[in-house]
């Protein structure tokens, strides 16, 4: 048990965890306390707190959680947005339909919502995401612009839409301001549609700069700023070089993440412009350091999975995302065996859930090798739970927050699976994560989901689903939001 820098104070709550996953493994009866700030600030073994004991002067009252405590998941890409038009796309127009003429749909769509739409479609994504065991999002957010590409001011209306959705759900979020200048390799000027992404190199850095300024110093860090670059074919290597270096200077440790080589298309273009593949143009520059995340990387080739991997950088994978729009596998096996960082997003939101999207990463590895338990190894035999523990820990690296595993001096993030529900029926704690991520209904069983300890998913529910769908759906009825082309 973990009991270093442990500040443990009178006005922490104390809970009793059944069983929880901590970094060393399992552990049974565990009293955990947590400050009023939502940080962890003591674990211990709990045998002298024995479970629905009277409270005495040595056993301050706590509450008892049982089931299965697991660490929240990160959710290291996402572009809320595109939660409106989740299955409006999913019909053959040509023969030749691609992730190009999906993007077009996607472009239609982003130029019909308004701030408050947006926060609305946000609002009902974060509450899904919670419930599915997200406990935490990256919003790699590129739209800025009013349609007709003038500013909303400072700050900007969609960036505020996006964290007061995350405000009322409860959600920790990294906002991700991106940069977006050309439609292409070679400085292409953006096209009519892609006018509401576009920002100066200058103002963005200046953007970020003032947000981080007001984000004050608690160390839960609910509310976070990164910053993104769209692609290397939106950004040129000026531009990304010159803001790079203005955001190291800002803060050494802000998450900055890029897509990478997500199409064939993509890499080839930037073969044709550069000479070079985008992954190795990217690693070329020198920039890629920890807390950089790629995501994507769909065609790395085997040299550039080794190249990542050494930059430290992590890749976020969004598997149901890349299987939706036909991109391609990312060699994920090759990666871990790299010693890569890997975390997982839900991108398009095609799926929301955490336990699909490691499914679904072992899925591709089992179907492309014939085997079973791929992305397991011989310290961590179970998949599900190395999985799970993996994306947990890399993906809070990602979005820069101190979540991710549950010990003392990160945030109280967790998740209860309900050990009597039937798709955990059975389980013990070595394959609870296996009996989530690759029972098809195992999200089912997350009962209950903590931020910063606050218990924001109670027996299956959050507090606004009620309030929010009818919204939502009301919304989504209006064709000019739905109406994908
Ligand atoms: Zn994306």
């Amino acid at each position: 048990m973990r009991n270093d820098g442990q500040r443990t104070m009178s006005n922490d709550r104390r809970y009793v965890l059944e069983h929880v996953l901590l970094p060393q493994g399992w552990a049974q009866e565990v009293l955990v306390a947590v400050a009023p700030d939502g940080m962890i600030t003591g674990l211990h073994a709990a045998e002298t707190t024995a479970p629905g004991a009277p409270p005495t002067a040595t056993a301050p009252p706590f509450e008892r959680l049982p089931g299965f405590v697991v660490p929240g998941m990160s959710n290291a890409h996402s572009h809320a947005f595109q939660r409106g038009m989740v299955g409006h796309t999913e019909y053959r127009r040509s023969a030749r339909d691609s992730f190009w003429s999906w993007r077009e749909a996607m472009y239609a769509l982003a130029n019909r919502i308004a701030p408050e739409e947006l926060e609305l479609i946000a609002t009902q994504l974060f509450i899904e995401m919670l419930k599915a065991g997200y406990t935490a999002v990256a919003e790699f957010h590129y739209l800025h612009r009013r349609p007709d590409g003038a500013l909303y001011g400072a700050p900007d209306a969609l960036w505020q839409a996006i964290e007061r959705a995350a405000e009322r759900t409860g959600i920790a979020l990294t906002l991700l301001p991106t940069l977006y200048q050309t439609s292409d390799f070679g400085g292409k000027p953006l096209r009519a549609e892609q006018a509401r992404f576009y920002l100066e190199t200058e103002p963005f850095v200046a953007a970020i700069a003032a947000r981080r300024s007001a984000e004050g110093t608690s160390p839960a860090r609910l509310k976070r700023t990164g910053a993104a670059f769209h692609s290397l074919r939106a950004v040129p290597p000026e531009a990304l070089q010159a803001a790079t270096r203005a955001l190291r200077a800002l803060e050494a440790a802000l998450p900055i993440h890029i897509h990478i080589a997500e199409q064939m298309k993509e890499v080839e273009a930037c073969l044709a412009s550069t000479g070079r593949r985008p992954i190795e143009q990217l690693l070329d520059l020198g920039l890629v350091d920890a807390h950089w995340c790629l995501v994507h990387a769909t065609h790395a080739t085997p040299a550039e999975i080794v190249g990542i991997a050494r930059s430290e950088a992590i890749v976020c994978v969004s598997i149901t995302t890349e299987a939706n729009l036909g991109d391609g596998f990312f060699d994920a096996a090759r990666f871990l065996d790299a010693g890569g960082r890997l975390c997982i997003g839900s991108d398009s939101q095609a799926s929301v859930s955490p336990a699909e999207e490691l499914r679904w990463l072992e899925y591709q590895a089992r179907l492309r090798k014939r085997r079973r338990a791929v992305l397991a190894d011989r310290s961590a035999p179970h998949v599900g739970e190395r999985l799970w523990s993996a994306a947990a820990e890399h993906g809070a690296a990602a979005l820069g927050q101190p979540a991710g595993r549950l010990e003392v001096g990160r945030r109280a993030d967790w998740l209860v699976l309900e050990r009597a529900h039937p798709a955990l029926a059975g389980a013990r704690p070595a394959d609870a994560l296996d009996h989530l991520v690759f029972g098809g209904d195992g999200a089912r069983a997350i009962r209950e989901v903590w931020v910063a300890g606050r218990r924001i998913v109670a027996d299956h529910r959050h507090a606004l689903e009620g309030e929010i769908a009818p919204q939502f759906a009301a919304l989504m009825e209006q064709a000019r939001i739905a109406g994908a082309d």
